[in-house]
């Protein structure tokens, strides 16, 4: 039987060989179990759960994602999101956020010719809403090919066509189809938004980014340039609250989030890593780690983290939890545009970090002893003057003459103009003479331990309690006699 009637035997399809002329009439698809799109599965999902008031013109905004050359990081980052997840976004469980009706290789119900053909339908200005491209893995030069087969394709065409007049579509040349039409392009993590490791110096398929692809002059249908969530893999959460604040923008909720000049979220990607690091402490302190497992600073096997434009040291890498420095690892740059080959070779000490350590190690040598010695000053209660009354480290009350010498001027310091806590001597009075009972019982001095106080007590003469006294006497530890 020749092919194209085993494919109609097996669809039960109306002819459409011809690249361009779509019917609105599908064949089912088989093993759909479903028996829906995607769009129709979502619409289900948001009857059964309920949906709010929708404020704004759009009810649902269709997102394409394509993936090039890529390690499909991207996806499973997005799957991990939390803040929004995935779920809210497809069953439209944010206010004033339109449904999206997601088209992802992997996700979608649809398979084969039918998810193509709503890459098509979009082209062709078919859909009922206006749609996003998100773009995961670099963009292979497609010239460059060898045999003729795409680097990264996705679907063929024409749909429902005879395999030998079908052609594979590479995914860059629907970026070129659908980015005119495309309310807004996203690039995710660092292949598609800078080049990343398929772009690295070698680069045997002349890979790039979708900014480079599409060029300077590119806008969207409502005005906007690429968009960048750079990472590899990017942090999950970035992705999706970039995609729920945009479609706030395109459902003239609030107006355009900032980006920076580089297209990225500009409240996401402005700080450095090193600025939020749970270790930034260490490294102002002048302490390193000399090997992976160490708790300091990561500096010095290779953390390049004072440079980097990321914010997994604030976000964590899913659901708040996790991220390089927290697990260990240093930063080697992955969401930047020289990464990687700008920051290999990995686990190296950057050879500017050289001269901040330096510097940090001299002002650590001097800082570290003096905040020891105020550390261990202010964890003594006030009247612990002479001992400290701990079982669990019996000689903590021992104090050299230079730590007592540095915290009398630092106290001196810390009161200068102003007022310390407690009755200030002279002993303030109360004008009707009252004395409060500490001080009647033990005069100026009352901040001390209590047998202290009692031989206060027994020289100022007054009455002897015997609570005054700690009653130890008779007590036995576990197992003794
Ligand atoms: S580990 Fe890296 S980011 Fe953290 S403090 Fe050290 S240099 Fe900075
Ligand atoms: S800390 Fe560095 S290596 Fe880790 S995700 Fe951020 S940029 Fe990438």
């Amino acid at each position: 039987m020749p092919e194209q009637m085993v494919t109609t035997a097996i669809l039960g399809r109306i002819d459409r060989p011809v690249e361009g002329e779509i019917s609105r009439t599908m064949p089912d698809q088989v093993g759909n179990v479903a028996g829906a799109t995607t769009e129709e599965l979502s619409e289900r999902l948001i009857q059964t759960t309920g949906r709010g008031i929708m404020p704004g013109p759009l009810e649902k905004v269709m997102v394409f994602w394509l993936s090039g050359m890529g390690c499909d990081g991207c996806t499973i980052a997005t799957l991990g999101a939390t803040e929004p997840s995935v779920e809210e976004l497809l069953i439209g469980a944010l206010p004033g956020i339109p449904t999206v009706v997601l088209h992802h290789y992997a996700a979608s119900i649809e398979s084969g010719d039918h998810f193509t053909h709503s890459l098509e339908q979009a082209e062709r200005g078919e859909l009922d809403a206006p749609y996003v491209i998100v773009y995961e893995g670099s963009i292979p030069d497609e010239n460059l090919t060898v045999y003729g087969e795409p680097w990264a394709a996705e679907g063929s065409l024409p749909t429902w066509a005879p395999a030998d007049v079908r052609r594979r579509i590479p995914t860059a040349e629907w970026v070129r189809r659908l980015a005119p039409g495309a309310a807004a392009v996203i690039a995710i993590g660092t292949c598609a938004t800078w080049g990343g490791i398929p772009a690295a110096d070698g680069n045997p398929t002349g890979a790039m980014s979708v900014m480079d692809f599409l060029g300077k002059e590119y806008r969207s249908a409502y005005g906007l340039p690429v968009i960048n969530v750079p990472g590899c893999a990017p942090i999950g959460d970035n992705f999706t609250e970039t995609v729920a604040v945009l479609l706030l923008f395109l459902n003239r909720q609030t107006p355009l989030p900032e980006f920076d000049e580089l297209g990225r979220p500009a409240w996401l990607f402005s700080e450095t890593v090193h600025r939020h690091c749970p270790r930034a402490g260490y490294y102002e302190e002048g302490t390193f780690a000399d090997e992976y497992g160490d708790k300091e600073c990561l500096v010095e096997v290779g953390c390049w983290g004072p440079v980097v434009n990321c914010n997994i040291t604030e976000r964590g890498a899913v659901g708040h939890m996790g991220g390089c420095m927290v697990a260990g690892g240093p930063c080697i740059g992955c969401t930047m545009p020289g990464f990687p080959d700008k920051f290999t070779p990995f686990y190296k000490p950057p050879p500017g970090s050289q001269v901040s350590t330096m510097m940090s190690r001299l002002v650590g040598s001097f800082v570290r002893p003096l905040r020891r010695i105020s550390q261990l000053e202010r964890n003594r209660e006030p009247r612990w003057k002479e001992r400290v009354p701990s079982g669990w480290a019996l000689e903590y009350d021992t104090t050299t003459l230079t730590h007592r010498t540095i915290e009398f001027f630092y106290h001196k310091l810390q009161y200068f103009r102003s007022e310390e806590p407690g009755r200030q001597k002279p002993v303030e009075q109360y004008r009707s003479g009252y004395v409060v009972p500490v001080e009647a019982a033990y005069g100026e001095d009352y901040q001390v331990l209590p047998d202290r106080r009692a031989e206060l007590a027994r020289q100022r003469g007054a009455p002897q309690r015997p609570e005054l006294t700690p009653q130890v006497e008779g007590f036995k530890a576990v197992g003794e006699e």
